[in-house]
């Protein structure tokens, strides 16, 4: 067994209906097999488990292993390309390098610079969209499987509005689909998403196969875009038949339930709320992508109003960055900047979006989003470098509630000192 020291912060208890922060300052952990099996203060566990090996975290914070909600395997080289709105920045940064990946070396390399991204990001559990093009979703498995990252992806599929070399057919997608789900559904910390790249590029036909596959592979998921754009969001209403909002072209093929995750949802009616409140659907809010793309404020608000399951995701690359701190910051800005309507965010929200929210979405709240006993010990330990402003302001912190504050305020991926996997350090932090 192994000992683990330091000040450990988590949020068990869903801040967004009442609950708490919990803390444990001078704490310890006792992880068994990956499994925490006690906690409890650091005195009372070192005098009960004298022989155990101790790994010191102390000095910073220790918090739940972030889980991001939707980020792009294709788009790491893409980060920072600004200044396009959602449509135009598709078609002339995301998809030409989105193409790239039909070359599986190329694809190779940058599912290793995905990894890298997460991974010191504090990131150890991921829903990622994956590539359109099977050979590289399996250099994403594998490499993901060698870090021993909790994924779950899958291929990207399209038949219509994109560039030809993206597209596929139905039948095509749902054949590949399998054939990729057979070899990394349920294999290690690996399971299959089946993912439209949005219903915009996606005919009635394909979206069937989807519902199909979602069907064949018992316990995958189902993850796309929606309502990000205004524009995006007239396309699709005029594409499809007697559709009245964005929701029903995918609920329409049954593929809204409690494992599908929708991102963005920014231009949500509030039909389309009730439906996924009432399903039990989850929607991925990318902030820095919102507001790098100028797609609009998240009415988070009214989701939380709807029942509807909220978390972060980074939407690397129209999103700035892996750093869940960053997201949950401009998620914080954005509900102060839309004033009555916005939802005031405090500390334990962000990391309760960062972590135990993300958890739950992805059906994994049993085992990971918080440092309860008998969860898995996924953790990052922030640590920032002696004499930086996070430095100082964790050391003349109030409390670790105060402390929380400022790590999401001046928290970055340089900051993350060590990341853990079920127990295990996790090579490619710092
Ligand atoms: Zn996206």
């Amino acid at each position: 067994m192994t000992l683990f020291l330091g000040t450990f912060l988590d949020t068990p208890d869903d801040p967004f209906a009442g609950g708490a922060l919990r803390t444990v300052a001078d704490g310890a952990l006792l992880v068994l097999d990956g499994a925490i099996v006690e906690r409890g203060a650091a005195d009372a566990l070192r005098s009960s488990h004298p022989q155990e090996e101790v790994v010191d975290l102390t000095g910073g914070l220790v918090l739940p292993g972030f889980v991001d909600t939707h980020v792009h395997f294709p788009q790491v080289r893409m980060i920072g390309a600004l200044g396009m709105p959602l449509l135009e920045w598709l078609e002339r940064s995301a998809l030409p390098e989105e193409a790239r990946l039909a070359d599986a070396a190329y694809a190779g390399e940058v599912a290793t610079e995905l990894l890298t991204g997460l991974i010191s990001a504090g990131t150890t559990t991921a829903l990622v969209f994956g590539a359109h093009f099977p050979a590289a979703v399996d250099e994403l498995f594998t490499r993901a499987s060698e870090v021993g990252l909790r994924m779950t992806s899958g291929l990207v599929v399209s038949d219509r509005i994109l560039r030809t070399d993206l597209l596929c057919s139905p039948q095509t997608a749902y054949d590949e689909g399998l054939a990729l789900a057979k070899r990394w559904h349920g294999v290690g910390r690996n399971r299959y998403a089946v993912i439209p790249r949005f219903s915009l590029s996606c005919t009635e036909d394909l979206l069937d196969s989807c519902s199909a596959l979602l069907d064949e592979v018992d316990g995958s998921w189902f993850t796309s875009h929606i309502n990000e754009n205004l524009a995006e969001v007239a396309a699709v209403c005029g594409l499809f038949e007697a559709c009245e909002d964005y929701l029903t072209s995918y609920h329409r093929h049954r593929l809204v339930g409690t494992r599908s995750i929708f991102a963005h949802n920014v231009h949500a009616t509030s039909a389309e709320l009730e439906l996924l409140g009432g399903l039990g659907a989850g929607i991925a809010h990318c902030p820095t992508s919102n507001a790098a793309l100028g797609s609009g404020m998240f009415p988070l608000r009214e989701h939380v109003q709807h029942g509807v399951q909220v978390a972060l995701g980074s939407d690397v690359g129209a999103g700035t960055g892996f750093s869940l701190f960053k997201e949950g910051l401009q998620a914080y800005f954005f509900q102060q900047l839309l004033g009555e309507r916005g939802l005031a965010l405090t500390p334990p929200h962000l990391l309760h979006l960062a972590t135990a929210a993300g958890a739950r979405m992805l059906g994994l709240a049993e085992e990971v989003g918080d440092f309860s006993e008998g969860k898995q010990f996924d953790a990052l330990w922030l640590r920032p470098g002696e004499g930086t402003p996070l430095d100082v302001g964790l050391r003349h912190a109030g409390g670790p509630g105060e402390a929380l504050g400022k790590a999401f305020a001046l928290g970055t991926t340089a900051d993350v000192a060590r990341v853990y996997i079920a127990g295990e350090p996790v090579a490619g932090a710092r």
